[in-house]
C-alpha cells in the first residue's frame, strides 16, 4: 500500500467545500457529520497521522461506517482518494485483523476458492460460528465448473481476442452472468481466454484492510494475467475492474518488483459491455419488450464510458423501454461485506434505491455490479428481475 504518510498531501488539498456531503450515502442516512469524507480524514489525520487525539471506539466506528463506495472521490473537485485513505487506516489501524480469527480464515478461503460454491457445504457452519449472516443463495455449478480454462473460439471469423477475468461473484453467485459473457464473445466473432489459476481481485481483503491478504491473491493473479497473450482483459463486474485499475497497484509496496507487471496488467481491464459498445456488435440485435432501468453502480469511476455503456447497449435494443429512475447513481447500500455488519443503515440505503425503482414501473434492473444485484433482488419489497446490461442480448 502507498505509504500511510504520504496520503498527507492528498488530505491537505481538501478545501473543505462540502461538495462530498452531497454524495456521501452514508451522511444521507444517518445525517451525522462525522460521517462525511471530509470530517473522516480530519479525525483520521488527527489520530493516526499527527497523533493529536486517542483512539476510540467511536474512531473506529467512523472508521468503519464508510461503504468505500467512492462517491465522494468521484465528487470531489481535487480527487481526493478518500476511500484509500479510510483503507489505509483500517490496515493501520487493525493490521489486517479488523475480523476475528474465524472470519478471516473464512475470507481467505472463500478469495483462494473465488467465491463459496464448492467450498459452500463445508463453510456454511464455520460461516454461522463466525456470525456470517446474509448469504445470499449459491448455484449448484460455478462458472468454472462450466468453463475449463482453456481458449473458447468464436462463431465464425475472429475478430478480436479478449481474456475473460470472471470474478468470485460472478463465477459463484451469478455463473449465468459468465455464461452470458461467454456466448455474447461467441456470437460477436471474438475468441476467449481463461487462464489457469486465477484467484479473487482482493476488494475484501483490501475493504477490511487487510493488504498481505490482499496482495497474495494480487501477485497470484497478477502472475497469471501477465503471461495471457491478449491487449484486453474484460470483466463483467464493476468491483473486480476498479481493483484492477485503482487499487491493485496501490495496494503493493512501494518498492515492489511486481508493481511494473500490475501496472501492465491494469491497464489492460475494460468492462465487458464498455469493451463492446467500442468494438461493436456483428450479431443481429433481437426486440426486447420490456420497461427497464439502469443502476449506475458506485465503482465506475475508473473508466469514463463504464456508466454509458449500458445505455448506449440499451438504445440499440429494439421496443426497450428505458425509464430513467431519480438517482442512478445513487448506492444501493450493500457496499461488499458492509450490509453484514451494518444492517439497519444499510436497508435505509437500499429501501430509498427500491422505491426509486419502483417509480419507473420498470420490470427489469439493469446493472454491472453483481453486489448490487444480489442485495437489491434480496430486499422483500421488489418483484423485479434484475439483470448484467448483457443478459438483455440473450432474453428469449
Ligand atoms: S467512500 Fe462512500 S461511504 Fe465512504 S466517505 Fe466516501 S461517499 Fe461516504
Ligand atoms: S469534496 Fe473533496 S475537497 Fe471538498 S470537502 Fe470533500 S474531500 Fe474535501
Amino acid at each position: 500500500m502507498r505509504d500511510f504518510e504520504s496520503y498527507k498531501d492528498f488530505m491537505e488539498k481538501c478545501s473543505h467545500c462540502s461538495y462530498c456531503e452531497a454524495t456521501c450515502p452514508v451522511y444521507l442516512e444517518d445525517l451525522l457529520e462525522t460521517h462525511v469524507a471530509r470530517a473522516r480524514m480530519e479525525l483520521i489525520r488527527a489520530v493516526l497521522v499527527d497523533e493529536e487525539m486517542p483512539v476510540t471506539d467511536r474512531f473506529k466506528e467512523i472508521i468503519d461506517r464508510c461503504l468505500l463506495c467512492t462517491n465522494c472521490r468521484q465528487t470531489c473537485p481535487v480527487n481526493v482518494p478518500v476511500e484509500e485513505i479510510v483503507i489505509a487506516a483500517r490496515n493501520k489501524l487493525y493490521k489486517g485483523k479488523r475480523m476475528g480469527m474465524i472470519k478471516r480464515k473464512l475470507l481467505k478461503q472463500i478469495m483462494e476458492n473465488r467465491g463459496i460454491s464448492g467450498a459452500m457445504g463445508k463453510l456454511s457452519s464455520i460461516a454461522k460460528v463466525a456470525g456470517v449472516k446474509n448469504i445470499p443463495d449459491i448455484p449448484s455449478k460455478s462458472f468454472d465448473d462450466q468453463y475449463e480454462a482453456g481458449t473458447y473460439p468464436p462463431e465464425g471469423e475472429v475478430r478480436a481476442k479478449v481474456v475473460y477475468y470472471a470474478g468470485c461473484a460472478t463465477n459463484t453467485m451469478f455463473p449465468e452472468t459468465g455464461d452470458i459473457v461467454m456466448k455474447v464473445l461467441k456470437k460477436n466473432g471474438i475468441e476467449v481466454v481463461i487462464p489457469e489459476g486465477l484467484s479473487c481481485c482482493g476488494i475484501p481483503a483490501i475493504s477490511e484492510g487487510d493488504l498481505n491478504t490482499a496482495s497474495e491473491m494480487i501477485k497470484r493473479n497478477i502472475e497469471v494475467l501477465s503471461k495471457t497473450d491478449t491487449d484486453i482483459i474484460i470483466t463483467d463486474c464493476t468491483s473486480c475492474g476498479m481493483t484492477f485499475k485503482e487499487k491493485v497497484v496501490n495496494s503493493l509496496d512501494v518498492d515492489d518488483e511486481f508493481k511494473e507487471k500490475a501496472i501492465a496488467v491494469s491497464m489492460k481491464f475494460r468492462e465487458i459491455t464498455e469493451y463492446l459498445m467500442d468494438i461493436g456488435l456483428t450479431e443481429k440485435i433481437k426486440p426486447v419488450k420490456e420497461k427497464v432501468t439502469y443502476h449506475v453502480p458506485c465503482h465506475r469511476g475508473w473508466s469514463e464510458t463504464v456508466s454509458d455503456a449500458p445505455r448506449k447497449l440499451m438504445e440499440m435494443i429494439p421496443d426497450l423501454t428505458v425509464v430513467e429512475m431519480e438517482h442512478p447513481e445513487k448506492c444501493c447500500g450493500a457496499g461488499g461485506a458492509f450490509f453484514m455488519e451494518n444492517k439497519e443503515l444499510s436497508e435505509g440505503i437500499r429501501s430509498k434505491k427500491t422505491g426509486e425503482i419502483k417509480q419507473t414501473g420498470a420490470s427489469i434492473l439493469i446493472t454491472q455490479c453483481p453486489s448490487c444485484r444480489s442485495y437489491i433482488g434480496n430486499s422483500s419489497d421488489n418483484d423485479l428481475k434484475i439483470m448484467h446490461p448483457l443478459n438483455l442480448l440473450l432474453l428469449k
